[in-house]
Protein backbone atom coordinates (compact mmCIF):
# COMPACT_ATOMS: atom_id res chain seq x y z
CA UNK A 1 0.00 0.00 0.00
CA UNK A 2 1.54 3.08 -1.14
CA UNK A 3 -0.29 5.83 0.75
CA UNK A 4 -1.69 5.82 4.34
CA UNK A 5 -5.40 4.68 4.09
CA UNK A 6 -8.38 5.41 6.25
CA UNK A 7 -10.97 2.83 6.10
CA UNK A 8 -14.43 3.05 6.94
CA UNK A 9 -17.02 0.43 6.66
CA UNK A 10 -20.40 1.16 6.26
CA UNK A 11 -21.77 -1.67 6.49
CA UNK A 12 -20.52 -1.77 10.44
CA UNK A 13 -22.07 1.99 10.39
CA UNK A 14 -25.41 0.33 9.55
CA UNK A 15 -25.18 -2.44 11.42
CA UNK A 16 -24.98 -0.12 14.31
CA UNK A 17 -27.65 1.93 13.40
CA UNK A 18 -29.67 -0.89 13.71
CA UNK A 19 -28.44 -2.12 16.97
CA UNK A 20 -28.89 0.93 18.52
CA UNK A 21 -31.99 1.02 17.19
CA UNK A 22 -33.25 -2.62 18.79
CA UNK A 23 -32.40 -1.40 21.87
CA UNK A 24 -35.59 0.86 22.01
CA UNK A 25 -38.82 0.07 21.01
CA UNK A 26 -40.44 -0.10 17.69
CA UNK A 27 -42.57 2.75 18.18
CA UNK A 28 -39.37 5.27 19.38
CA UNK A 29 -37.57 6.73 16.04
CA UNK A 30 -33.64 6.35 16.03
CA UNK A 31 -32.06 9.12 13.86
CA UNK A 32 -28.39 9.59 13.18
CA UNK A 33 -26.19 12.67 14.61
CA UNK A 34 -23.40 13.39 11.70
CA UNK A 35 -21.88 16.48 13.07
CA UNK A 36 -18.72 17.41 12.48
CA UNK A 37 -18.48 15.42 8.64
CA UNK A 38 -20.31 12.37 10.37
CA UNK A 39 -17.19 12.53 13.37
CA UNK A 40 -14.73 12.95 10.45
CA UNK A 41 -15.62 9.66 8.41
CA UNK A 42 -17.31 11.45 5.49
CA UNK A 43 -21.34 12.48 5.95
CA UNK A 44 -21.91 12.04 2.26
CA UNK A 45 -21.13 8.43 2.46
CA UNK A 46 -22.29 8.10 6.07
CA UNK A 47 -25.72 9.57 5.46
CA UNK A 48 -26.29 7.19 2.32
CA UNK A 49 -25.66 4.06 4.32
CA UNK A 50 -27.25 5.38 7.13
CA UNK A 51 -30.61 6.38 4.98
CA UNK A 52 -30.31 2.80 3.36
CA UNK A 53 -30.29 1.42 6.31
CA UNK A 54 -33.15 3.03 7.27
CA UNK A 55 -32.52 6.41 9.34
CA UNK A 56 -35.15 8.95 8.31
CA UNK A 57 -34.00 11.92 10.62
CA UNK A 58 -30.43 13.05 11.04
CA UNK A 59 -28.86 15.78 13.38
CA UNK A 60 -26.02 18.14 12.06
CA UNK A 61 -24.05 20.82 14.71
CA UNK A 62 -24.83 23.96 11.96
CA UNK A 63 -26.80 24.88 9.31
CA UNK A 64 -23.65 24.65 6.65
CA UNK A 65 -23.56 20.67 7.70
CA UNK A 66 -26.84 20.83 7.14
CA UNK A 67 -26.09 21.66 3.35
CA UNK A 68 -24.08 19.16 2.88
CA UNK A 69 -26.00 16.27 4.57
CA UNK A 70 -28.93 17.84 2.14
CA UNK A 71 -26.85 17.52 -0.58
CA UNK A 72 -26.22 13.69 -0.51
CA UNK A 73 -29.87 12.88 0.73
CA UNK A 74 -31.86 15.18 -1.48
CA UNK A 75 -35.34 15.67 -0.12
CA UNK A 76 -37.51 14.27 2.16
CA UNK A 77 -35.02 12.76 5.19
CA UNK A 78 -35.79 15.63 7.99
CA UNK A 79 -32.23 17.54 9.24
CA UNK A 80 -32.15 18.94 12.70
CA UNK A 81 -29.24 21.51 13.70
CA UNK A 82 -28.15 21.68 17.14
CA UNK A 83 -27.41 25.17 17.15
CA UNK A 84 -30.39 26.11 16.13
CA UNK A 85 -31.17 29.37 13.79
CA UNK A 86 -27.93 31.44 14.07
CA UNK A 87 -27.81 34.87 12.08
CA UNK A 88 -27.27 34.80 8.64
CA UNK A 89 -28.73 31.13 8.78
CA UNK A 90 -32.25 31.98 7.55
CA UNK A 91 -31.81 31.17 3.70
CA UNK A 92 -30.11 28.14 4.12
CA UNK A 93 -32.62 27.08 6.80
CA UNK A 94 -35.14 27.90 4.20
CA UNK A 95 -33.98 26.71 0.89
CA UNK A 96 -32.49 22.88 2.55
CA UNK A 97 -35.19 22.63 4.29
CA UNK A 98 -33.55 22.38 7.44
CA UNK A 99 -35.19 22.10 10.90
CA UNK A 100 -33.44 24.35 13.76
CA UNK A 101 -33.69 23.16 17.45
CA UNK A 102 -34.30 26.66 19.02
CA UNK A 103 -32.53 27.60 22.00
CA UNK A 104 -32.63 30.55 23.06
CA UNK A 105 -35.49 33.39 23.74
CA UNK A 106 -33.37 35.69 20.80
CA UNK A 107 -33.14 31.95 18.51
CA UNK A 108 -37.26 31.44 18.66
CA UNK A 109 -38.16 35.50 18.10
CA UNK A 110 -35.69 35.37 14.58
CA UNK A 111 -37.18 31.70 13.60
CA UNK A 112 -40.99 33.22 13.98
CA UNK A 113 -40.57 36.20 12.28
CA UNK A 114 -38.43 35.20 9.63
CA UNK A 115 -39.46 31.84 8.71
CA UNK A 116 -43.04 31.76 10.30
CA UNK A 117 -44.51 28.50 9.57
CA UNK A 118 -41.35 26.52 9.01
CA UNK A 119 -40.71 23.39 10.89
CA UNK A 120 -38.42 23.52 13.91
CA UNK A 121 -37.83 21.82 17.28
CA UNK A 122 -36.59 22.86 20.92
CA UNK A 123 -34.07 22.32 23.15
CA UNK A 124 -34.15 22.61 26.77
CA UNK A 125 -31.40 22.89 29.44
CA UNK A 126 -32.28 20.32 31.99
CA UNK A 127 -28.85 20.89 33.79
CA UNK A 128 -26.25 20.94 31.53
CA UNK A 129 -25.64 24.39 30.94
CA UNK A 130 -24.40 24.90 27.54
CA UNK A 131 -28.03 24.72 24.86
CA UNK A 132 -31.39 25.30 25.21
CA UNK A 133 -33.80 26.86 27.23
CA UNK A 134 -33.69 27.01 30.94
CA UNK A 135 -36.64 26.31 33.02
CA UNK A 136 -37.65 30.23 33.48
CA UNK A 137 -38.04 30.66 30.14
CA UNK A 138 -39.63 27.28 29.24
CA UNK A 139 -42.41 28.09 31.16
CA UNK A 140 -42.94 31.61 30.31
CA UNK A 141 -42.78 30.92 26.52
CA UNK A 142 -44.43 27.01 26.57
CA UNK A 143 -47.69 27.85 25.73
CA UNK A 144 -46.47 30.25 22.78
CA UNK A 145 -44.63 28.08 21.63
CA UNK A 146 -46.34 24.76 21.18
CA UNK A 147 -49.05 27.02 19.70
CA UNK A 148 -46.42 27.26 16.59
CA UNK A 149 -46.43 23.45 16.69
CA UNK A 150 -42.62 22.80 17.26
CA UNK A 151 -41.93 18.75 15.62
CA UNK A 152 -39.42 18.16 18.61
CA UNK A 153 -38.73 18.63 21.73
CA UNK A 154 -34.86 17.94 23.20
CA UNK A 155 -32.76 17.75 25.86
CA UNK A 156 -29.18 16.96 26.36
CA UNK A 157 -27.46 14.11 28.90
CA UNK A 158 -24.25 15.59 30.55
CA UNK A 159 -23.00 12.37 32.13
CA UNK A 160 -24.72 9.47 30.35
CA UNK A 161 -21.95 7.69 29.90
CA UNK A 162 -21.47 6.82 33.62
CA UNK A 163 -24.56 4.76 34.30
CA UNK A 164 -24.78 5.00 37.84
CA UNK A 165 -24.41 8.99 37.90
CA UNK A 166 -26.76 10.92 39.96
CA UNK A 167 -26.78 13.63 36.92
CA UNK A 168 -29.15 11.25 34.98
CA UNK A 169 -32.06 10.79 37.09
CA UNK A 170 -32.04 14.39 38.15
CA UNK A 171 -32.19 15.09 34.32
CA UNK A 172 -34.44 12.88 33.67
CA UNK A 173 -37.04 13.88 36.34
CA UNK A 174 -36.35 17.67 35.33
CA UNK A 175 -37.40 16.69 31.28
CA UNK A 176 -39.98 15.32 32.77
CA UNK A 177 -41.22 18.09 34.63
CA UNK A 178 -40.92 20.39 31.84
CA UNK A 179 -42.49 18.48 29.19
CA UNK A 180 -45.26 15.92 30.60
CA UNK A 181 -48.19 16.41 28.64
CA UNK A 182 -46.91 18.73 25.79
CA UNK A 183 -48.15 16.22 23.06
CA UNK A 184 -44.81 16.68 21.00
CA UNK A 185 -42.69 14.26 20.35
CA UNK A 186 -39.37 14.46 22.72
CA UNK A 187 -36.30 12.95 22.33
CA UNK A 188 -33.61 12.97 25.06
CA UNK A 189 -31.07 9.82 24.72
CA UNK A 190 -27.75 10.06 22.72
CA UNK A 191 -25.49 6.74 22.17
CA UNK A 192 -25.22 6.74 26.42
CA UNK A 193 -28.76 7.76 27.06
CA UNK A 194 -29.80 4.65 24.65
CA UNK A 195 -27.99 2.13 26.82
CA UNK A 196 -29.53 3.74 30.34
CA UNK A 197 -32.90 2.31 28.95
CA UNK A 198 -36.27 2.62 27.82
CA UNK A 199 -37.14 5.38 30.12
CA UNK A 200 -34.62 7.43 28.80
CA UNK A 201 -35.57 6.76 24.97
CA UNK A 202 -39.17 9.04 24.73
CA UNK A 203 -39.91 9.22 21.09
CA UNK A 204 -36.65 9.62 19.31
CA UNK A 205 -33.45 8.38 20.04
CA UNK A 206 -30.17 10.40 18.41
CA UNK A 207 -27.18 8.10 18.65
CA UNK A 208 -23.57 9.36 17.41
CA UNK A 209 -20.66 7.75 18.43
CA UNK A 210 -21.96 4.29 18.54
CA UNK A 211 -22.50 4.64 15.21
CA UNK A 212 -18.78 4.96 14.72
CA UNK A 213 -18.03 2.12 16.74
CA UNK A 214 -17.01 4.49 20.26
CA UNK A 215 -18.03 4.28 23.26
CA UNK A 216 -19.87 3.96 25.33
CA UNK A 217 -21.51 1.60 23.05
CA UNK A 218 -18.99 -1.46 23.79
CA UNK A 219 -20.65 -4.00 21.08
CA UNK A 220 -20.34 -1.97 18.10
CA UNK A 221 -18.79 -2.92 15.22
CA UNK A 222 -15.49 -1.79 14.58
CA UNK A 223 -15.95 0.84 12.08
CA UNK A 224 -12.29 2.62 11.02
CA UNK A 225 -9.04 1.14 9.85
CA UNK A 226 -6.19 3.05 9.36
CA UNK A 227 -2.81 1.37 8.03
CA UNK A 228 0.51 3.62 7.57
CA UNK A 229 2.71 2.38 4.72
CA UNK A 230 6.43 1.52 6.02
CA UNK A 231 8.65 4.03 4.29
CA UNK A 232 12.00 3.03 5.37
CA UNK A 233 13.97 0.82 7.61
CA UNK A 234 16.65 1.23 9.38
CA UNK A 235 19.00 -0.45 11.73
CA UNK A 236 19.82 1.56 15.34
CA UNK A 237 22.79 0.32 17.37
CA UNK A 238 22.69 1.07 21.28
CA UNK A 239 23.14 4.36 22.77
CA UNK A 240 21.87 5.68 19.23
CA UNK A 241 18.90 7.59 19.25
CA UNK A 242 15.44 8.13 16.95
CA UNK A 243 13.92 10.87 16.42
CA UNK A 244 13.43 15.05 17.61
CA UNK A 245 14.49 15.79 20.90
CA UNK A 246 16.59 12.13 21.00
CA UNK A 247 13.24 11.01 21.77
CA UNK A 248 14.42 7.52 22.24
CA UNK A 249 17.46 5.78 22.92
CA UNK A 250 17.89 2.70 21.75
CA UNK A 251 19.33 -0.17 24.49
CA UNK A 252 19.83 -3.04 22.07
CA UNK A 253 20.56 -3.43 18.29
CA UNK A 254 16.89 -2.22 16.70
CA UNK A 255 15.23 -2.05 13.80
CA UNK A 256 13.25 0.68 13.31
CA UNK A 257 10.81 1.81 10.67
CA UNK A 258 9.21 5.25 9.68
CA UNK A 259 5.75 5.32 8.59
CA UNK A 260 3.93 7.71 6.35
CA UNK A 261 1.40 9.68 8.96
CA UNK A 262 1.87 11.90 12.00
CA UNK A 263 0.48 14.92 14.17
CA UNK A 264 -0.63 16.80 11.01
CA UNK A 265 -2.85 13.88 10.16
CA UNK A 266 -4.38 13.96 13.44
CA UNK A 267 -2.08 11.32 15.21
CA UNK A 268 -0.96 13.46 18.70
CA UNK A 269 2.43 13.91 20.03
CA UNK A 270 1.18 12.11 22.87
CA UNK A 271 1.25 8.82 21.21
CA UNK A 272 5.09 9.22 21.29
CA UNK A 273 6.99 6.49 22.85
CA UNK A 274 3.19 5.35 24.13
CA UNK A 275 1.16 4.18 21.76
CA UNK A 276 0.92 0.76 19.40
CA UNK A 277 0.60 0.05 15.77
CA UNK A 278 0.42 -3.51 14.75
CA UNK A 279 1.47 -6.44 11.93
CA UNK A 280 -1.39 -7.91 12.52
CA UNK A 281 -2.04 -9.24 16.11
CA UNK A 282 2.16 -8.48 17.00
CA UNK A 283 1.70 -4.95 18.36
CA UNK A 284 5.13 -2.41 17.45
CA UNK A 285 5.46 0.04 19.71
CA UNK A 286 5.53 3.80 18.52
CA UNK A 287 9.22 4.64 19.85
CA UNK A 288 10.42 8.61 19.85
CA UNK A 289 8.63 11.63 18.81
CA UNK A 290 5.33 11.37 16.30
CA UNK A 291 6.34 14.06 14.30
CA UNK A 292 4.40 16.49 11.80
CA UNK A 293 4.39 13.27 9.00
CA UNK A 294 6.17 10.24 10.15
CA UNK A 295 6.07 8.19 13.00
CA UNK A 296 9.19 5.36 13.81
CA UNK A 297 8.46 2.51 15.11
CA UNK A 298 10.20 -0.65 16.56
CA UNK A 299 9.72 -3.93 14.66
CA UNK A 300 12.86 -5.46 16.07
CA UNK A 301 10.61 -8.09 16.81
CA UNK A 302 9.30 -9.10 14.38
CA UNK A 303 10.56 -11.66 11.33
CA UNK A 304 9.82 -9.75 8.03
CA UNK A 305 9.12 -6.31 8.17
CA UNK A 306 5.65 -5.55 6.54
CA UNK A 307 4.68 -2.98 3.94
CA UNK A 308 2.41 -1.63 6.35
CA UNK A 309 1.63 -1.32 10.04
CA UNK A 310 -2.40 -0.59 11.30
CA UNK A 311 -2.69 2.15 13.96
CA UNK A 312 -6.35 1.81 13.79
CA UNK A 313 -7.96 -1.70 13.52
CA UNK A 314 -9.36 -5.21 15.01
CA UNK A 315 -6.49 -5.07 16.89
CA UNK A 316 -6.71 -1.32 18.62
CA UNK A 317 -9.89 0.97 17.82
CA UNK A 318 -10.44 4.54 18.68
CA UNK A 319 -10.65 4.18 22.11
CA UNK A 320 -7.74 2.33 22.79
CA UNK A 321 -6.12 4.85 21.07
CA UNK A 322 -7.75 7.62 23.29
CA UNK A 323 -7.11 6.16 26.27
CA UNK A 324 -3.27 6.37 25.39
CA UNK A 325 -3.31 10.14 24.74
CA UNK A 326 -6.00 10.82 27.77
CA UNK A 327 -8.87 12.05 25.13
CA UNK A 328 -11.68 10.16 23.87
CA UNK A 329 -12.60 8.20 20.95
CA UNK A 330 -14.87 11.56 19.66
CA UNK A 331 -11.52 13.55 19.25
CA UNK A 332 -9.17 10.84 17.68
CA UNK A 333 -12.22 10.21 15.10
CA UNK A 334 -12.84 13.79 14.16
CA UNK A 335 -9.02 14.69 14.17
CA UNK A 336 -8.85 11.78 11.67
CA UNK A 337 -6.72 14.60 8.89
CA UNK A 338 -7.44 15.19 5.24
CA UNK A 339 -4.23 13.43 3.92
CA UNK A 340 -5.24 9.82 4.32
CA UNK A 341 -6.57 7.56 1.09
CA UNK A 342 -10.11 7.49 2.51
CA UNK A 343 -11.57 3.63 1.22
CA UNK A 344 -15.05 2.95 1.75
CA UNK A 345 -16.08 -0.24 2.52
CA UNK A 346 -19.46 -2.01 1.96
CA UNK A 347 -21.20 -5.54 0.58
CA UNK A 348 -22.78 -3.11 -2.01
CA UNK A 349 -20.39 -0.20 -2.78
CA UNK A 350 -17.05 -0.32 -3.31
CA UNK A 351 -14.96 3.28 -3.47
CA UNK A 352 -12.15 5.95 -3.35
CA UNK A 353 -12.85 9.00 -2.25
C1 LIG B 1 -23.20 15.05 19.81
C2 LIG B 1 -24.58 15.01 20.29
C3 LIG B 1 -25.32 13.81 20.24
C4 LIG B 1 -24.70 12.48 19.91
O1 LIG B 1 -23.97 12.07 21.04
P1 LIG B 1 -23.14 10.71 21.08
O2 LIG B 1 -22.61 10.67 22.46
O3 LIG B 1 -22.08 10.84 20.06
O4 LIG B 1 -24.09 9.60 20.77
C5 LIG B 1 -26.67 13.87 20.57
N1 LIG B 1 -27.24 15.04 20.96
C6 LIG B 1 -26.55 16.19 21.05
C7 LIG B 1 -27.23 17.42 21.52
C8 LIG B 1 -25.21 16.22 20.75
O5 LIG B 1 -24.52 17.36 20.86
Amino acid sequence: MATSTLTIDLDAIAANWRALDRMSDPTTQTAAVVKADAYGLGAKRVVRALAEAGARRFFVAVAEEGAAVRQALGPGPQINVLSGHMAGDTEMIHDLDLTPMLNSVDQITRHLESLPGHPFGIQLDTGMNRLGLEAEEWEALASLMLDANPELVMSHLACSDEPGHPMNEAQLAEFHAMTDGIGVPRSFAATGGILLGPEYHFELTRPGVGLYGGRPFVDARPVVGLSLPVIQIREVAPGEIVGYSCGWVAEQPSLIATVAAGYADGLTRRYSNAALLWDGETPCPIVGRVSMDLITVDVSHLRDVPRSLDLLGMMQGVDDLADVAGTIGYEVLTSLGHRYARRYVSATTRGQM
